[in-house]
């Protein structure tokens, strides 16, 4: 990049929008884990969808490549420049820009954080449902590009479903605005649909019209352990019938996730007396005169003298119910504290799920003996964590057969009609693993697509298909 370049784009990006700083790029460079490290010489942090709108017009003339990132909480490298691409960070494009109780929106720039999105939806007593542990650094605009999942994916679906409208700005520099947030427009191709889960490889994404619900009154939190794994989807068939779909949360954690938990997590305990293989997290939300407590209660105690479960508290408060979901949340950590682990963001058709559990467990176990399952993850969207900590020990030699332990995985998920990645995205860490399991026309597709929307191949090149 010569000098005339980068004045050009400090230019754009407005007053205060730009660093060449090493001490201040730094921070951007290196994901969460530590997994991820690259470099850049120039971060522009634009405040409006007009200096956006200015830089990529330059780079795209100069065909100079640039990487966008939010919060820096992706999982898969797709926020990360690895090859001394500019970084543009959105985080300065931050303002809600309305809030509409009467028609349940909220529309917001790429930069809000998840956390600032629930405020805004408080503010008039609404609930925006998407709910990840990241909440306070991700942004909106990494979560549409990562069509994010969590928690509440049972109920409200996960990013794609609660979008009503994105403006974004295309490689050119012209801006695509589909703000107008309507609930049906069956005017053509559902454009903003584009740019969701597309990881900022087909435009970036200034700002979104999101969907808010009322405020659920009743919060009802179980937490039950079961015989086994194909138990928990009788169960969850069971609770949804009758609390009439009101499950909005349906977490399966295991006994070795437990124990990690109460290992390294302090101030955690044990939720019930005797120890089983497996457990469930449930949660169920909703407003109304009817009790939600009794009716889970009720439905619990069918299931115990169906044999559905084994034994089950229902937190009584607020603390309790948060003592729980701290369990459930801890998983991540607890695993990083015991040591290496290998991991695998993966979905299944929800009756195949037993079945994959099995299989693939011992197929890991045969080729590392010792390997140490811990499968958690959000069983109601048939969404599993699928990971593996390393014999003990062994963290050195178990880390270096990562790719072929995610093989092993990855292709049984695929006979098992699966997808290797669930949540997290593509990024860099599964862009060649991808072209592994999907037809060579929805590749073709996809690159089509790529090559039509940036053409100079300027938008996070490298991430998600290479072209
Ligand atoms: P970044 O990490 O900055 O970027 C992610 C991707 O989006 C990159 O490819 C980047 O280039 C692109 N991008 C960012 N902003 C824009 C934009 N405005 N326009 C175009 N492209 C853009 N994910 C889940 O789905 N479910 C979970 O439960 C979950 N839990 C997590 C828990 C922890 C502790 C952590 C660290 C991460 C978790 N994640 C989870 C992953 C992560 O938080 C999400 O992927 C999140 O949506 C990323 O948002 P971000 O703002 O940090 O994006």
């Amino acid at each position: 990049m010569n000098a005339d370049l980068i004045a050009r784009l400090k230019q754009a990006a407005g007053p205060h929008g730009a660093s060449e700083d090493p001490h201040e790029i730094a921070p951007h460079l290196e994901e969460w884990r530590s997994k991820y490290q690259g470099h850049s010489p120039l971060l522009l942090k634009p405040a409006t969808t007009q200096q956006v709108a200015a830089i990529l017009a330059i780079c795209n003339e100069a065909k100079t490549p640039i990487v966008p990132q939010g919060g820096n909480t992706g999982l898969v490298g797709g926020q990360i420049p690895f090859n001394g691409e500019i970084l543009l960070s959105l985080a300065r494009l931050n303002r809600v820009r309305h809030v509409d109780a009467e028609a349940n929106t909220v529309t917001v720039e790429a930069g809000v954080t998840l956390d600032g999105v629930h405020k805004a939806a408080a503010s008039v007593n609404r609930l925006f449902p998407l709910s990840l542990a990241s909440e306070g650094s991700c942004t909106i605009g990494g979560n549409l590009s990562t069509n994010a999942g969590g928690v509440n994916v049972l109920r409200y679906g996960n990013t794609r479903d609660l979008v009503l409208g994105v403006e974004a700005v295309l490689a050119d520099g012209r801006v695509l605005d589909l703000t107008r947030g309507l609930r049906k427009d069956n005017t053509g191709y559902d454009l903003k649909q584009l740019f969701i889960g597309a990881e900022g490889t087909l435009g970036i994404v200034t700002a979104a019209v999101l969907k808010l619900f009322p405020v659920p009154t009743q919060r009802t939190t179980a937490f039950a352990a079961i015989p086994s794994a194909r138990a928990a989807l009788t169960l969850l068939a069971r609770l949804n019938e009758a609390s009439g779909g009101l499950i909005s949360a349906f977490e399966l954690m295991s006994r070795s996730g437990l124990d990690l938990v109460l290992a390294h997590i302090p101030q955690t305990r044990d939720p019930l007396a005797a120890k089983s293989d497996w457990y469930v997290l449930v949660e169920a939300t909703g407003s109304g005169t009817f009790n939600l407590d009794e009716t889970l209660r009720a439905a619990l105690s069918e299931a115990m003298e169906a044999g559905e479960i084994t034994d089950a508290a229902i937190a009584e408060s607020d603390a309790q119910k948060n003592a729980l979901w701290r369990l459930r949340e801890s998983m991540s950590e607890a695993q990083k504290r015991e040591g290496a682990s290998i991991k695998h963001d993966i979905s299944l058709p929800l009756a195949r799920i037993p079945e994959f559990l099995d299989v693939a467990i011992a197929a890991v176990t045969n080729a590392v003996p010792g390997v140490r399952p811990v499968p958690f993850g959000h069983l109601g969207d048939g969404n599993l964590h699928f990971n593996f900590s390393a014999p003990k020990g062994e963290d050195e030699p178990f880390l270096a057969r990562w790719s072929e332990i995610n093989r092993i995985v990855h292709d049984i998920v695929n006979t098992f009609g699966g997808s290797i990645s669930a949540e997290h995205g593509v990024g860099v860490m599964k862009r060649d693993e991808i072209v592994r399991y999907k037809s060579p026309i929805e590749l073709d597709v996809m690159r089509d697509l790529k090559r039509t929307l940036d053409p100079n191949n300027i938008l996070n090149p490298g991430k998600v298909v290479s072209i």
